[in-house]
């Protein structure tokens, strides 16, 4: 019954036939030579990945393009593929960017608003073009006695007031220039619940990711498609053969 709702809304809302699309939705966290651990990618292996994706026929697309895909029966390219990186290091500002240009990429940045511009987290003033940057929350990501945006206690109007406070500091924080940081939540640790979707569906996000392992599948038409998305982690010894492999099923299913 549901297909056939969404069947309808599609043929409703756009004339057209229903289409989906399995889209990989790469996690990082930084790039950088002197950051050390698992969350961090080299320079030189990071350019590897691309060149191995840009090999394969992949093309990045952004959470806006998910958006005016699902939404306004846009159009999305051949292969496409999501690039997110977590917390708002310096790395990604400093070299990510700019090595993703170069491949003609682009690149999507889960921001904590409370952090932009200190200790190693970059400002928000000459963000490059390729450079989309969505929410990670205002100050969530590692409040005492939570589990990112997902609260243990159970005074659910007090949580729906924390939460709506702080998606209002992150639209102050981000402005106009950033429209995406409204609508686009990438849950802090991966952490969500179903009252964290509801109290963020309810702010207007439109768009939610996790750390679920796995592959999108983004449906015009189906705005539900966008909440709660998995993603595909890339971790530093990453290699660009593992990292082919981990999308590599999109291509024949
Ligand atoms: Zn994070």
């Amino acid at each position: 019954m549901k297909r056939m709702f969404a069947g309808i809304v599609c043929a409703v809302l756009f004339a057209v036939p229903c289409r989906a699309e399995r889209v990989p939705i790469l996690m990082y966290h930084d790039i950088s030579e002197a950051r050390t651990g698992d969350y961090s990618v080299t320079p030189v292996r990071f350019e590897e990945h691309l060149a191995a994706l840009e090999n394969a026929g992949y093309h990045t697309v952004t959470f806006a393009d998910l958006m005016d895909y699902v939404y306004f029966g846009g159009n999305l390219p051949d292969s496409p593929v999501l690039l997110t990186f977590d917390d708002g290091y310096d790395g990604v500002f400093a070299s990510a960017a700019e090595i993703a240009a170069r491949h003609g990429m682009t690149l999507s940045c889960a921001v904590i608003g409370s952090l932009v511009g200190q200790n190693g987290h970059f400002p928000l003033t000459g963000v490059p073009d390729n450079m989309e940057i969505v929410s990670h929350t205002f100050a969530l990501h590692d409040r005492p006695g939570w589990d990112g945006a997902v609260c243990p206690d159970a005074d659910l109007l007090r949580y729906e007031q924390i939460l709506t406070e702080d998606a209002e500091a992150m639209r102050q924080t981000c402005g106009e220039a950033f429209p995406c940081a409204a609508s686009v939540l990438i849950y802090p640790h991966g952490r969500f619940s179903a009252e964290s979707e509801r109290v963020f569906r309810s702010l207007g996000y439109t768009v939610t990711v996790t750390c679920g392992t796995g592959i999108a599948d983004v449906r015009r038409g189906e705005p539900e498609s966008l909440y709660t998305l998995p993603r595909i982690s890339v971790w530093q010894n990453t290699t660009a053969e593992e990292l082919m492999s981990a999308i590599a099923y999109k291509k024949g299913s």
